[in-house]
């Protein structure tokens, strides 16, 4: 088969239904042309409905085709049901012979006995299933499984975009207010965020909302001195978000809007809907027919970039109808609700955040860790679930989000509210007692232990200091980076960063080089799919193949840092030649620096973080090197263990108290100890409180953390012995059982 050409001519099905607009079109040619290529008897595509968790046969070459749109199947049910359900391939030499085969009368099927059905999805969200038949014994192998594959993975944008645009041409039938099922009334979800919000429900969901104002009528006569009020309107309400977002969270906000404004002040747009105003369209009618082309060129897309383009055209367009139409005379329109969303980028939460949204409910997603850290840092309550029913809510509902242990109550009876307020009150008083801080931290029996916070978000700082750190052991660089539409520069990083130190008034600072990629990438930047982002262009491996944007950060970092303890750290380490490399860049922005004649820390500390196994063997020559150390835990158990622990399927088995990684965090503690390094311990161990007399035990002095444990932490520290610490990790050392040490942490 030939592979390549397969591609190729799918890319070009993009062009193709553009052309046509009909999303049967797009597909018809889609099998026509996979059967072909592959030399299959049939091909056949199945659309899932997220809604009702069901595959429906949406077209066929070789099949019944008066089959189209009856054969239906739920997830997980017969051989194609399983391909989308497990996300795999599924190849069968005998289809009916699987005990999986679900037989379906008078489409034929029988007659086909080779069988290969591949999943259509993004990521985890689950489009379709392409599936190929053939009648002799010609079996599918590895390579028409890779091929399948490769087709399927673009299909998934194509099909996305195209489903995207046919919702606008659907009929939009207005929802009743829906009657939710009994269970409705409590959902269990993920805590993403924790905190509760109570308040009434505002379903977010952008398609849905867009699809009514694509159908409505327009009875009322508008004028053109109506269309440039509405802009007008809408520009103030958007610099005034612009502005608050930057008064609230300075280093993120960067120009959220930028895209928005600049369409607001675009001559094609702004003279693109006056002619056809001029022309006798009425203008609601006008501005979404130019927005519909401006959607349209993005549509196409595949770019993650792109389609979040795409969404803030789709924003503006809302925002700007309902200026026209009168219909938005508030600028919070978020404030105080609790927000039920189906998607979110973090530039969205950061809008919900500055409107003052109460909580989020995100249905569908994952508890994907960018996403809530992001929501803590900015201390939105979030919980996730996948109960899609949630957003067939009428707006308005009154929910109760209790992000403590992720419980969503809808419409909550007096009972539940009661409870959830003696709970607040209860809370609070709590908050109120940890506050009380000491600004130094000892055990027990005296013995000095530092304690760091870990702060994503200039946000963070604030808590931090009230509660008196001792300095930052890790500055997450790459939220800011994250949460904007495009890449900071050198002058913007360097006000951030300034902005850090100076809230810090001389304590040390360190900061972390950019950590993108895994879960954490830059839409505008990295726009290659991995097939392993864990173990894909991550963290120090991005920046040293993007030197550019490296050393822009390296050079605001020292300017910051000037006359201070500056500290830099590089993630994900993984050779001592990584580290030199990492190094060098350094050594050549402070050449930079002094060619620039500008001040600058000539100093700085040059550490790594310990996240990868293979430095364990490795810790004593790095030790000669590398100025400092801290442990990143969460993804040093992730790679030394080889286990997801943002999947929940195998979230049990992310222990840090198995004795493998117990062993290698006393190696390297001591090997940095007796070398005079600096060692912390900056992932989530680290507020751990069942694991902090191991840690202290093996001669853990720096402990760093969210702001918020870090009262928790210094109280359950200062009733700590050291010699009974010593005792505890060398018997826990002792032990190879993941049983009998869960047992000696009294973890059962
Ligand atoms: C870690 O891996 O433990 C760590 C602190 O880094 P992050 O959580 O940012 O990946
Ligand atoms: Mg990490």
């Amino acid at each position: 088969m030939n592979n390549k050409q397969l591609l190729y001519d799918i890319s070009e099905l993009n062009s193709l239904f553009r052309e046509s607009a009909s999303i049967q079109t797009l597909l018809d040619k889609t099998v026509e042309m996979v059967a072909s290529h592959t030399q299959s008897d049939v091909c056949s595509v199945y659309l899932y409905n997220s809604e009702h968790h069901e595959l429906i046969l949406s077209a066929t070459r070789g099949l019944n085709p008066e089959s189209v749109g009856k054969v239906r199947m739920k997830l997980g049910q017969g051989l194609t049901g399983l391909a989308l359900k497990e996300l795999r391939p599924v190849c069968e030499e005998d289809a009916a012979q699987s005990p999986n085969f679900k037989f379906f009368p008078g489409i034929f099927e029988e007659n086909y006995q080779s069988f290969l059905a591949v999943p259509i999805a993004r990521g985890i969200s689950r489009i379709g299933v392409l599936v190929l038949q053939r009648k002799d014994d010609r079996c599918f192998d590895d390579s028409d499984i890779t091929a399948l594959e490769a087709a399927a993975s673009q299909l998934a944008n194509i099909i996305e975009n195209a489903r995207f645009l046919m919702a606008m041409h659907e009929p939009y039938e207005p929802e009743a207010k829906t009657v939710l099922p009994e269970g409705l009334a409590f959902v269990k979800g993920q805590v993403a965020s924790e905190g509760f919000a109570y308040g009434p429900a505002i379903i977010a969901d952008k398609k849905k909302n867009l699809a009514a104002l694509m159908h409505r009528d327009f009875d009322e006569p508008f004028t053109l001195e109506d269309f440039h009020r509405a802009i007008a309107k809408t520009a103030a309400q958007l610099e005034e978000l612009q502005e608050r977002v930057g008064q609230k969270l300075s280093d993120a906000a960067s120009l959220i809007f930028a895209a928005h404004l600049v369409i607001l002040k675009d001559n094609h747009f702004i003279n693109g809907v006056t002619k056809l105003i001029e022309s006798g369209v009425n203008p609601p009618v006008a501005v979404m027919r130019i927005t519909r082309e401006y959607m349209d060129s993005f549509a196409g897309s595949t770019s993650a970039y792109m389609q979040e383009k795409a969404q803030d055209i789709e924003d503006l367009m809302v925002r700007l109808m309902g200026n026209l139409l009168s219909e938005t005379e508030e600028l919070d329109g978020f404030k105080g609700h609790v927000v039920l969303a189906r998607d979110l980028f973090p530039s969205d939460l950061l809008i919900l955040s500055s409107e003052e949204a109460a909580g989020i409910v995100l249905v569908g997603g994952t508890v994907t860790s960018h996403l809530s850290i992001l929501a803590r840092s900015l201390r939105i309550p979030m919980v996730v679930t996948h109960t899609y029913e949630l957003l067939d809510l009428a707006d308005h509902t009154p929910v109760l989000v209790d992000a403590e242990i992720g419980n969503v109550y809808v419409d909550p009876s007096d009972e539940v509210l009661e409870r959830y307020e003696s709970q607040q009150k209860a809370k609070l008083a709590l908050a109120e007692q940890e506050h009380v801080m000491q600004p130094e931290t000892f055990t027990r029996d005296g013995t000095r232990v530092r304690l760091m916070a870990n702060i994503n978000l200039l946000a963070d700082l604030k808590v931090a200091c009230e509660l008196q750190c001792e300095g930052v052991g890790l500055y997450r660089t790459e939220f800011p980076f994250m949460v904007r539409r495009n890449l900071p520069t050198e002058a913007e990083q360097f006000m951030i960063y300034n902005k850090l130190v100076e809230l810090m008034q001389g304590k040390p600072v360190t900061f972390r080089t950019l950590d993108v990629g895994g879960d954490k990438a830059l839409s505008y930047y990295q726009d290659v799919k991995e097939q392993n982002p864990a173990l894909g262009l991550r963290s120090i491996r991005f920046s040293l193949q993007n030197k550019t944007v490296f050393a822009e950060q390296i050079r605001a970092m020292l300017r910051a840092g000037a006359g201070t303890d500056l500290r830099i750290m590089f993630p994900m380490i993984s050779s001592l030649d990584e580290f030199f490399e990492a190094r060098d860049v350094v050594y050549e922005c402070k050449d930079a620096l002094d060619k620039r004649g500008v001040e600058y820390n000539r100093q700085p500390k040059l550490g790594m973080m310990v996240e990868l196994p293979c430095v364990v063997d490795l810790i004593d020559d790095f030790a000669k090197e590398v100025e400092f150390f801290s442990i990143g835990t969460n993804d040093f158990i992730q790679f030394m263990l080889g286990v997801d622990r943002t999947n929940e399927n195998v979230a049990g088995s992310y222990l840090p108290h198995h004795p493998a990684v117990l062993r290698a965090l006393k190696k390297i503690v001591t090997s940095a100890n007796q070398a005079g390094r600096e060692i912390s311990i900056c992932g989530d161990m680290a507020c751990r409180e069942p694991y902090l007399p191991f840690l202290i035990g093996i001669g853990v002095r720096v402990l760093s953390m969210a702001p918020g444990y870090l009262p928790r932490v210094q109280k359950a520290l200062s009733s700590m012995d050291l010699s009974e610490a010593r005792t505890l990790a060398e018997n826990m050392l002792s032990q190879s059982k993941i049983r009998d040490l869960a047992q000696a942490l009294n973890l059962q």
